[in-house]
């Protein structure tokens, strides 16, 4: 048996009036009036009134919402105000049969909790609200492709299983391979530095792992990251690269996305250039000023970038971290070698990327590893690289999911993600 459609659902027009269809998708109500009933049927692109009348009736007998049905009919005009045509049925069959009651209402009618809503994600893709957010979330990512395709960067795919801990020893998950114990990635870090050397512009977009027992808003122990890196550029090079990346999907999104937007409630504002650059030093001064506690050096947490966020409440970047507060491949500034050429792209309180110029003189990196309390002989695989040629480069990591916060206005990252990796969470 074959399941064609001739229409999808925002294929029928008015002038399509007296012509047959052949529609399928899923009962969203179901109403009955006398020897009529007044079904609506979703699909992906939209949704139907229909009219089922007479015997056909038989057919829908006891159906449950969100049952999958095939339905041939006649379009004609309607008395109905939210519909511009209804089919009227001559021919309905039954492809899948839903339970009654569901675990959680698709109309959304009753509110479930987050924690109901992923354990039953494939139902609460029938919402519109969740199927809107991951709509928009596909639309995102073609635009991040647009753009940095755009720009002469190369896609690549580096290992997620790998043999040594790529960013030193923490929030690593370890796996058995084979006997000997193996790694989930937790950057592509080391890979895409060294593609720079053939490829020289690169990006990846995919999963990354951090053994992280956070229970925040914010952090999942499988993420999305968007990663670039690329040869003969410096941090200023790729923060642009990044600013105009952003501001791409910003305005993408705002044209392309109106019905997600007005689904989800939240309106995605086009951005201005240029982000505020702010340094680290004028941030610690801001945190300093109001009244907190804070030594040069230290780690801005997220009460301080709350603080920060109140002053600067869209994106901005914060420019010239401290090199000790940087991972060991950080190049550092030439007028203060304490300094590092880097910078974290926030969202007001939400860091949403960090990048900088890379090291690429092997000397210099192994005693930057040493400094760092890692052993340059856990890395000789890629310290081998760079006696191979190794441009000077520059690159960044920005989080997908932190990225659909802010364009979605929703500050639980688990409603971003299809189904969240956290430390309570494995299933489903
Ligand atoms: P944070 O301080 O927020 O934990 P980080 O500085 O450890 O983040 P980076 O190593 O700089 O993270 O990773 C680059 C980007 O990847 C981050 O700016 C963030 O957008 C995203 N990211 C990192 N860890 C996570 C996570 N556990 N969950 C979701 N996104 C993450
Ligand atoms: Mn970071």
């Amino acid at each position: 048996m074959r399941f064609n459609r001739t229409h999808n659902i925002d294929e029928i027009k008015l002038d399509m009036i007296g012509q047959k269809v052949i529609l399928g998708g899923w009962v969203e109500d179901l109403r009955k009036l006398g020897k009529m009933t007044f079904l609506t049927i979703r699909d992906v692109t939209g949704i139907a009134q229909v009219i089922v009348k007479g015997e056909l009736n038989a057919q829908i007998e006891n159906l449950n919402r969100q049952s999958v049905l095939r339905i041939s009919g006649t379009i004609q005009g309607t008395k109905a105000k939210d519909f511009d045509y209804e089919v009227n049925a001559e021919k309905i069959e039954v492809l899948a049969k839903a339970i009654h009651p569901l675990p959680i209402d698709p109309l959304g009618r009753l509110e479930s909790n987050i924690d109901t809503r992923l354990n039953s994600r494939a139902i609460d893709m029938r919402n519109q609200k969740t199927a809107s957010i991951f709509k928009l979330r596909h639309h995102v990512l073609s635009s991040i492709r647009k753009t940095l395709i755009e720009k002469k960067f190369i896609e690549i795919n580096t290992p997620k299983i790998i043999g040594s801990a790529s960013e030193g020893g923490a929030n690593l998950f370890s796996l058995d391979y084979f006997g000997k114990t193996a790694y989930l990635a937790q950057s592509p870090q080391l890979y895409k530095e060294q593609m720079t050397i053939g490829l020289e512009r690169v990006f990846e977009i995919a999963s990354f792992y951090r053994a992280e027992k956070s229970h925040t808003g914010r952090h999942l122990a499988e993420f999305t990251s968007v990663d670039i890196e690329a040869a003969f550029m410096d941090y200023t090079d790729v923060m642009s690269i990044l600013e105009s990346l952003i501001l791409d999907v910003y305005k993408f999104t705002s044209i392309n996305c109106k019905e997600e937007q007005k689904i989800i409630g939240h309106e995605i504002k086009v951005r201005s250039s240029p982000f505020e650059r702010i340094t680290y030093s004028n941030v610690f001064d801001e945190v300093k000023a109001a009244g907190v506690k804070l030594e040069f050096g230290d780690d801005l947490l997220d009460s301080h970038l709350r603080i920060v966020g109140e002053k600067h409440p869209g994106f901005y970047f914060i420019t010239d971290w401290p090199l000790k507060l940087k991972p060991f491949y950080t190049r550092e500034k030439d007028d203060d070698p304490s300094l590092s050429r880097s910078f974290d792209l926030q969202y007001g309180y939400l860091e949403l990327s960090s990048g900088g110029t890379r090291l690429h003189d092997s000397e210099v990196l192994k005693s930057r590893l040493r400094e760092q309390g890692l052993d340059p002989a856990q890395f000789v695989d890629h310290l081998k690289a760079f006696d191979w040629g190794m441009p000077p480069h520059a690159g960044w990591g920005l989080g997908l999911e932190r990225l659909m916060m802010t364009l979605t206005g929703i500050d639980n990252v688990r409603e971003v993600i299809l189904y969240p990796r956290d430390p309570d969470r494995l299933t489903p």
